[in-house]
């Protein structure tokens, strides 16, 4: 289980430095999610301007 970064993500950067395990990076075309370590603690999803991370 873990969030995921939906396709509607502009890329504004904001949940990157939300994160408390920083395992978002920038990819190609949005921001994505390392599975492996994210906590389910929806920092990223509280403030990303168009609500694109979604637990899974
Ligand atoms: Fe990071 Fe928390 Fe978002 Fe997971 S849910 S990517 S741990 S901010
Ligand atoms: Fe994408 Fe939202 Fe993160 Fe901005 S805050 S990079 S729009 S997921």
């Amino acid at each position: 289980m873990a969030y995921v970064i939906g396709d509607d993500c502009i890329s504004c950067g904001a949940c990157a430095g939300e994160c408390p395990v920083s395992c978002i990076s920038e990819g190609d075309g949005k921001y994505v999610i390392d599975a492996n370590e994210c906590l389910e603690c929806g920092a990223c999803a509280g403030v990303c301007p168009v609500d694109a991370p979604k637990a899974e």
